[in-house]
């Protein structure tokens, strides 16, 4: 019997010790910038002649590990040991596959500082974004677990006269797990961990910007005794080896976050039979947003102003959850830009090795390339509130940039920019604000600020996002209590972290004997 679920409580760094430990891994864990990562296939270290080489994004020269790069070889190779060790895996009770996440989930705990560490060198994530996003990965581990427990009692049908109905949900088989670098424990470690519990076994693609913090997880899974061959950890670019591996005969589902372009390729790619394919293979897909928050005139609009800063520029505007628009009500238009001018000129940034920086560097030249140039046309469609340049060239900084008076339609308020870019745009009223946020081609997180018990209730019928929240922040979305995922072209409308999640690693044999 496991105690019920609880999410991760964070690490308090105004303690002394909790900043000191945190401090420790971090020295620590740059001792180890010199390592060179093999791949890991069938229980395997394997190397490779091709490197892929990973950088701090807070000083851009310095390189964080070195990593052998998966070709075609290698994928044959883990396609191969996944499919071998799927045998013996899928037969594992639910229950002991379970214990091995629990088992990952207490190792993780132990290991937290040094997870944190990783992601703040090679993500760019600050103390407490790395402490949240390390958190949630353990909660995905000991929800994950609890479901599978869950899941393999659930009887799924009725009684029928003479018979002895049965339903057993079945894993599916080799899947490829892709997910982005934005929550690279996170993420990776919740869509790892579903397709494992389930009884399949996995062939694993880190994002090429923090292979290092994939690798973390590897570790650990090896120390919870995992068997062989369940996952196989091949870090390689994605435009190299990604159509490879998803148009490969024998993988039977391939889940993917990350952006809507590379999601719609994947899609489209498994849609095809390949020869000697037998089944027809799933796609879980989650993929970008157009997150929006409504303030309206009748809202806390201190509180409104903190949680629209905290959600456009937490991590600095690189969740899939950011708040990228703001929709003000007329008459509180002006008055609610001047708060978010005031808060987003004091925000600090900087490496966030330093803990005193809430706002850290994007991840890359190229996203800081393509940030800065929907600046540029944030000029041109609307005015320049603060922010829009870049701080230093020691790292990728760039500015917490608001811009006012963006229109309807605009590409400010259509494209995800995916940096710290915030829109605020002028509404009519609260029914206007409602279809603005909606006409968006995404529909992921949303967020509404209002007292008002009517407009509250048309929200949450009329406003199309998969996770709504009503005077909270739109990022933040905790296993359990906010199952994750959006609609329309946010994803294939799963739920990470939620009740039916793992239905989607697992198919339903249907079994009924005559009494
Ligand atoms: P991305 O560029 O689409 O990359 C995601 C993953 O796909 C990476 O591992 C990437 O490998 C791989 N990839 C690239 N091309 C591929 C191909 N042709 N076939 C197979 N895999 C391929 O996204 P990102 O820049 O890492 O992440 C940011 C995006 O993720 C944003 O759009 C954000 O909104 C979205 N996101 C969504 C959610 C959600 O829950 N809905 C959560 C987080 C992030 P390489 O790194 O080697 O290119
Ligand atoms: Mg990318």
């Amino acid at each position: 019997m496991l105690p019920l679920f609880n999410n991760e409580p964070y690490a308090d760094f105004t303690e002394q010790e909790h900043k000191a430990a945190q401090q420790q891994a971090l020295q620590a864990t740059a001792g180890q910038f010199n390592r060179i990562y093999d791949l890991f296939i069938g229980g395997e270290s394997v190397k490779t002649n091709r490197r892929q080489v990973s950088h701090n994004p807070s000083q851009k020269k310095q390189v964080v590990g070195t990593f052998s790069k998966a070709g075609q070889s290698e994928v044959e190779r883990a396609i191969e040991a996944a499919r071998s060790a799927f045998e013996k895996w899928k037969k594992v009770e639910p229950k002991e596959r379970a214990i091995v996440l629990l088992k990952a989930a207490k190792i993780l705990k132990k290991r937290k500082y040094q997870v944190n560490a990783w992601m703040i060198h090679e993500a760019g994530k600050s103390w407490i974004e790395a402490e949240a996003d390390t958190s949630e990965a353990i909660d995905f581990l000991e929800f994950y677990a609890r479901e599978m427990v869950r899941w393999s009692g659930i009887e799924g049908v009725t009684p029928f006269p003479g018979e002895y109905p049965e339903l057993a949900y079945l894993p599916l088989g080799v899947g490829a797990v892709i997910p982005p670098w934005n929550f690279p424990m996170a993420i990776l470690t919740g869509m790892t961990s579903a397709a494992i519990v389930t009884g399949n076994t996995v062939l694993l693609k880190p994002a090429s910007d923090t292979p290092a913090i994939g690798y973390q997880l590897v570790e650990i899974f090896q120390e919870a005794g995992l068997p062989e061959g369940v996952l196989n950890f091949i870090p390689g670019s994605g435009s190299e080896i990604g159509d490879y591996i998803v148009q490969h005969p024998r993988i039977r589902f391939i889940s993917f976050t990350g952006s809507k372009e590379v999601g719609m390729r994947i899609n489209q790619l498994a849609a095809q039979v390949s020869p000697g394919q037998i089944w027809l293979k799933r796609v879980i897909a989650e993929m970008g947003g157009k997150d929006t928050i409504i303030v309206d005139d009748e809202a806390d609009m201190e509180d409104a102003a903190a949680n629209v800063i905290a959600s456009a520029f937490g991590y600095q505007g690189q969740k899939c959850s950011a708040c990228s628009r703001v929709i003000v009500l007329k008459s509180m238009y002006d008055p609610f830009i001047q708060m978010l001018e005031a808060r987003a000129k004091k925000i600090k940034i900087g490496p966030v090795q330093d803990p005193s920086n809430y706002m850290g560097p994007v991840i890359n030249q190229a996203s800081e390339d393509k940030i800065l140039s929907y600046i540029e046309i944030g000029k041109s469609e609307g005015k320049l509130v603060c922010g829009g340049k870049k701080v230093n060239d020691e790292g990728y900084f760039i500015e917490p940039t608001i811009f006012k008076d963006i229109l309807p339609g605009a590409r400010l308020d259509q494209e995800e920019i995916f940096g710290p870019v915030l829109s605020v745009i002028k509404a009519e009223d609260f029914q206007t604000a409602l279809k603005i946020a909606n006409k968006t081609e995404y529909g992921l997180t949303g967020s509404v600020y209002t007292k008002n018990r009517y407009k509250i209730e048309l929200a949450k019928r009329e406003f199309f996002v998969g996770n709504l929240y009503i005077n909270r922040k739109c990022t933040g979305a905790m296993v359990g209590a906010h199952p994750f995922g959006g609609f329309n072209m946010s994803g294939t409308d799963s739920k990470a972290g939620g009740m039916d999640y793992l239905g989607l690693f697992m198919q339903a044999k249907s079994v009924s004997e005559k009494i």
